[in-house]
């Protein structure tokens, strides 16, 4: 089945996919490249793909726990052995009347997964470490327009016009996270006379790159573009006609009366952006022919809801929506549903967080995935007893990740484990893995076969790509879908009476008129054609209750957030005497996150050619009051933890902030034990911990927290 020479499959050396083609010589990945027939590109890190295939570091059979939990020591076992012990855990689960205290933490890359349909199937929860980073301006889109991009719903800059405004507010595409051509569009853009400006704490690539770098204060967006709102709507400079036709009835009257105090001056003083810039902002953006805004930092902020609920306001009052240069909204692939489905769980009355004693916390948060960072305190709880994971890995990139790794080993009065079985699927070691039960070996995007498709993907919103394997797996490894897809056919035949994932696949396909071997044939991808414009048009209607876009969020009246609050996190606005410094993250191409992505990768650590350090960027004012000089190792302690880390200083970061890239801190694995690497976790609190300090309808602070920094 393999052969030779360029074959179309998609990387995954981020959670971006880009669709690639791999050259293959004698059996040998040697070369990737982006694929012609998606968007074309492949970045550094994509290219660094095949140096994990190939890693020494490769886990190639199924393992066995043996000594305690966190010990590491495992012993070799066969898949079958391995099987056994997972269905007979889950069936003990399920006869005990405890289903649902069984989640498998996932990074839902796509709706075609088959381990979704295994957790629907065996009654537990789907959980994710991922997209509620941003379920804040999910949640924010669903309530103001009826539809649920994130993120990756980018602007599409490809469309942005001569004079259009780029705003990045916290948002690294340049450092990855976005599709590999997204670099490329926003300079075309830029070149047809487009303007960047970014909005970031940090001056970093994408700053360096920009027509205008505003610095501003960690989580003050929120307040910026009130702000700007403010200026626009006062001024008579917003889209009335736009307003007029397509806004709620009353809601811009409540929005005027809302806006009134947030002047330029007001939000100034909140988010530390000049008033004179707030005003040249609001200029810019009324005399330009379009304005879309990026963001990512923002919506990992404690306000994240305050923020997403801002930005909606802003895209709605300037008319960008859905218009070339502004805010695409989705359009969705019909993918055949294979039948039988099984249900989904009431999310309303189920789940290990919802059932636990914090349920009434929880009252209010509305995302249709359970937030893995609740693990610990459901474990505490007992409401937790089997935990899965894939792809994710909570023992170092969740908040509060000490306490995650001390639920997993605490024990009942019978000295037995609280959480009775972790299983980790994982192409090299990861620190997760340390604490598993089972380990099974997973396949890289070279090895196995996957159909990927998200209505809200950069890549995939348009189009569905086959990851197709194009060389033998190496050892006894086999994917994670593939292994839930047997266990599934043991455990419920009736949910999963095919054949195998590429049979799984082709039924899903058939909603789209094609099938795995045509979409080989088609060079790997399905799409529709062009995207289409202002959808909400032809429709008549937005998805919402009223049809309208709904500015004002009447169903959080008694909560008090009607309308978006402009303050900072609560995590910001308090213990600034012992902590004076904020926290602020950032990622780099060179390493994009702790998964079983691009972790462990020695072409991505390499001192030479690559990134081997995570320093704390200081600035160099805040540095002399604290007789810190550059490459001193300081600590850098929050209410949570502390670290110890090496300084360098530099004028690319506000004063008042303290920078560090997120996601290291791994002690397993050749590779990333070498180096000074810190873990932003281990000073973050655990979200289940400090419920109350949680934006409950979708936006979890993953990154607010204050620190000190002491020699
Ligand atoms: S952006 Fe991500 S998915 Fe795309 S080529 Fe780079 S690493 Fe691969």
């Amino acid at each position: 089945m393999y052969q030779d020479g360029w074959i179309p499959t998609v990387c995954y050396q981020c959670k971006a996919e880009c669709a690639i083609l791999a050259r293959v010589e004698n059996g040998v990945v040697k070369e990737v490249k982006g694929n012609p027939r998606g968007r074309g590109k492949a970045c550094v890190k994509g290219m660094a793909g095949i140096t994990s295939l190939y890693s020494s570091e490769r886990l190639k059979h199924p393992m066995k726990r043996v000594g305690e939990r966190g010990s590491g020591k495992f012993e070799r076992i066969t898949w079958d052995e391995a099987m056994d012990i997972m269905e007979t855990k889950l069936t003990e689960l399920r006869d005990r009347g405890e289903a649902h205290k069984f989640t498998y933490s996932m990074f839902p890359h796509s709706v075609t997964d088959p381990k979704w349909r295994f957790v629907n199937a065996s009654g537990g929860f789907i959980s994710t470490g991922l997209p509620h980073c941003d379920s804040g301006k999910i949640m924010a889109m669903m309530h103001t327009f009826g539809c649920f991009p994130n993120h990756h719903i980018a602007p599409m800059y490809h469309t942005v016009p001569k004079g259009g405004l780029m705003i990045l507010s916290g948002r690294h595409p340049f450092g990855c996270l976005d599709d590999a051509a997204v670099p490329g569009y926003i300079l075309d853009a830029k070149e047809r006379g487009a303007k960047l400006i970014v909005i970031d704490p940090i001056y970093r690539t994408e700053a360096s790159k920009a027509d205008w770098w505003i610095p501003i204060k960690p989580g003050g967006d929120a307040s910026l573009f009130l702000g700007v709102c403010n200026y626009l709507l006062l001024n008579d400079l917003h889209d009335k006609k736009f307003c007029d036709k397509w806004v709620r009835e009353g809601d811009m009257d409540g929005l005027m009366a809302y806006i009134k105090d947030k002047t330029p001056e007001a939000m100034s003083k909140i988010c530390d952006v000049p008033v004179e810039d707030i005003i040249k902002l609001a200029k810019m953006v009324a005399d330009a022919p379009s304005a879309c805004i990026d963001a990512f930092k923002s919506i990992m902020y404690g306000n994240a809801m305050d923020w997403g609920h801002a930005w909606t306001i802003f895209l709605v009052i300037t008319g960008n929506l859905d218009n070339p240069g502004g805010q695409p909204l989705p359009e969705i692939a019909p993918m055949a549903p294979v039948e039988p489905v099984p249900s989904a769980p009431d999310v309303t009355e189920l789940g290990y967080h919802r059932s636990g004693n914090n349920r009434e916390k929880f009252d209010n948060y509305n995302f249709f995935l359970q937030p893995t960072w609740y693990a610990a305190q459901a474990i505490k709880d007992d409401t937790l007893k089997v935990f899965f994971a894939s792809e994710c890995n909570p023992a170092l990139s969740e908040m509060g990740s000490g306490e995650w790794r001390k639920a997993v080993t605490m024990k009942d009065e019978n000295g037995d484990y609280k959480l009775e079985l972790l299983v980790v699927t994982e192409i090299m070691p990861s620190e997760t893995m340390k604490w598993a039960d089972l380990v099974l070996p997973d396949q890289t995007n070279f090895e196995r076969w996957e159909l990927l498709y998200m209505p809200w993907w950069y890549n995939f919103g348009h189009c569905a790509a086959l990851c197709q394997p194009v060389v033998k797996p190496i050892g006894e490894s086999r994917h994670a879908n593939r292994v839930f897809i047997e266990l599934g056919q043991r455990m419920f035949p009736e949910y999963f009476a095919f054949k195998d994932d590429v049979e799984y696949y082709d039924i899903e396909l058939s909603g789209v008129g094609m099938s795995v071997k045509e979409l080989q044939e088609n060079g790997g991808l399905w799409s529709p054609g062009a995207v289409g414009f202002r959808k909400y048009e032809d429709d008549g209607k937005f998805n919402t209750p009223s049809g309208k876009i709904e500015l004002e969020w009447q169903m959080y009246e008694d909560i008090g957030q009607k309308w978006p609050s402009p303050e900072l996190p609560l995590e910001y606005r308090r213990g600034e005497d012992e902590f004076p410094f904020i926290l602020v993250n950032f990622r780099t191409i060179f390493l994009n996150n702790t998964g079983a992505w691009s972790q462990n990768n020695a072409q991505l650590r390499d001192p030479v050619s690559g990134l081997d350090a995570n320093p704390c960027l200081l600035n160099p004012l805040d540095a002399k009051k604290l007789g810190i000089v550059d490459g001193d190792t300081v600590t850098m302690a929050s209410g949570t933890g502390s670290v110890e880390v090496p300084v360098m200083l530099t004028e690319k970061i506000v004063p008042g902030c303290a920078g560090i890239i997120h996601g290291f801190g791994q002690t397993m694995g050749k590779v990333a034990s070498r180096g000074k690497w810190i873990s932003d976790n281990e000073l973050i609190a655990d979200a289940g911990s400090t419920l109350d300090e949680q934006d409950m309808r979708g936006g979890e602070a993953h990154v607010s927290t204050r620190v000190k920094i002491y020699k």
